[in-house]
């Protein structure tokens, strides 16, 4: 095993934990300069990569490098140094790790690097490569009603639901399906519409900006939810979204929450929002799970059997994203050991990935970091006094999360919460719980949050 190869299958480790976006930003360009001894020397673009990777994910690198080189290692040292190598290239393009095939059966289909586009989308996202399956077979029907009649039904189409779950690689289907057809298309994410549209004021080239966004045919824009609290991205958005429906023109959106649940958006945008198709992709369900991983594996060159993709299906509970890390976890393994996947051997791989393993890593503050990022405020606010109704009704989900995932004792949640009395968090309890069944949105809401348990490293 040389030193890329484990960096690769560390890699393969690290990100299950991360949303992809995460993993770039902190991964690509990351190797291992040094292997000697117990010293690990990595190279890192540069010092902000460095301090986050020192103090957000010491652990996991370190715990993983012990796996995965099969000893013990003493001294992690990180040196920004540049250096581009095959598979960081394949991070950079937005590819996950690929590992090499060195297990002899040939695959079918060669896992190329996939390329970005002109319209801004990434080629390996497609119709044919798409799994439906109950959860998702509505928003599948639905962007395939998009295509045939683009701008006539179903505008807009608005698609939520919990990350890891198809919404971008859904979104960019359409845009890559039609792309032979017309050449105005637009994909963005909301965070990019926002940082153009800042950028392009402060630039004097508003008037660009705007030709840009209103001369499409088809604008895909991904997480939405991130307009929230943008007051001047909204009103920007809002004026492109009429110009565009008003002349037909399609427009797609994902977002990670239905339209009334997005905090501070305009009420003008969310009845924008809802005013065309609303549909929701859900978890998938363990034979949709396991139609996915055989089908992934078979374009890595292996065929798993039902058992082991049974035991997988069953294991890696909450999204696709988590499904893919896991089997790129499993064939960087059996790569490195030039085995073939057993049940057995596939168990102990995803021994720390399980569901029962993850949560017990979370922590009382941790769910307040989630819910207070959900709610787009600072966890300082939840724990604080104030009693402001945005921040009253997070602070009681918290306690009501708190005590539903980690059956922690009220004293010590009033404590978590910036001590307050048990009875208050036990009132939180009681009311959050009771409203849950009366109230589907909080219901959603509360959901959402709990996907996102297990889909971050904290
Ligand atoms: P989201 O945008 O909802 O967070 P993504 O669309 O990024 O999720 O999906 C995460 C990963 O799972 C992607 O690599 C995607 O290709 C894959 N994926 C999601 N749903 C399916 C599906 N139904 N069939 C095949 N692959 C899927
Ligand atoms: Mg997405």
């Amino acid at each position: 095993m040389d030193k890329e190869q484990i960096w690769q299958a560390v890699l393969g480790e690290v990100e299950i934990g991360l949303s992809r976006v995460n993993f770039i930003t902190w991964f690509k360009d990351t190797f291992i300069s040094l292997f000697e001894n117990d010293k690990v020397v990595i190279g890192v673009p540069s010092e902000f990569v460095k301090k986050w990777l020192e103090n957000k994910f010491y652990k996991i690198i370190k715990s993983s490098l012990e796996k995965i080189a099969g000893q013990k290692i003493n001294e992690i040292y990180y040196q920004v140094e540049f250096k581009k190598l095959e598979a960081i290239k394949k991070i950079n393009s937005g590819e996950k790790n690929e590992t090499k095939k060195s297990i002899k059966e040939e695959p079918i289909k060669t896992a190329e690097a996939p390329s970005i586009n002109r319209f801004g989308l990434n080629s390996k996202y497609l119709f044919e490569n798409f799994i439906v399956g109950k959860a998702n077979e509505l928003a599948h029907a639905a962007c395939r009603a998009v295509i045939n009649n683009l701008g006539k039904v179903y505008n807009p189409l608005f698609i939520y639901g919990g990350v890891g779950l198809g919404k971008t690689h859904l979104l960019q289907a359409i845009g890559n399906e039609l792309s032979n057809q017309t050449n105005k298309i637009l994909y963005t994410t909301s965070e990019n519409f926002t940082n153009n549209y800042v950028q392009a004021v402060k630039t004097g080239h508003g008037k660009d900006f705007k030709n840009i966004y209103r001369g499409v045919d088809l604008l895909l824009v991904d997480d939405v939810q991130f307009m929230g609290g943008k007051d001047g991205t909204q009103e920007e958005f809002f004026h492109t979204f009429n110009e565009l429906h008003q002349s037909n023109k399609q427009i797609v959106m994902t977002s990670d929450r239905p339209p009334k649940s997005i905090p501070a958006i305009e009420n003008r945008l969310i009845s924008r929002f809802e005013s065309g198709m609303v549909v929701d992709v859900g978890k998938p369900d363990i034979e949709t799970k396991m139609a996915i991983l055989e089908k992934k594996a078979v374009e890595r060159g292996y065929s798993f059997d039902r058992e082991i993709l049974v035991y997988v299906a069953n294991n890696i509970q909450n999204n696709i994203r988590e499904l893919e890390g896991a089997l790129n976890k499993i064939v960087a393994y059996h790569e490195f050991n030039n085995a073939a996947p057993s049940v057995k051997s596939v168990k102990e791989i995803l021994s720390d990935l399980t569901i029962e393993s993850r949560s017990k890593s979370i922590s009382p503050k941790d769910i307040i970091e989630i819910v207070a990022k959900f709610y787009n405020i600072s966890s300082k606010e939840i724990t604080s006094n104030s009693r402001r109704q945005e921040l009253v009704v997070p602070r009681q989900i918290a306690v009501y999360l708190i005590r539903e995932e980690l059956n922690t004792s009220y004293p010590t949640i009033g404590n978590e919460l910036g001590g307050r009395d048990h009875t208050t968090a036990m009132h939180a309890y009681n009311k959050i719980s009771g409203q849950r069944q009366k109230n589907e949105r909080l219901n959603q809401e509360i959901n959402s949050i709990k996907q996102l348990f297990y889909s971050s490293i904290y």
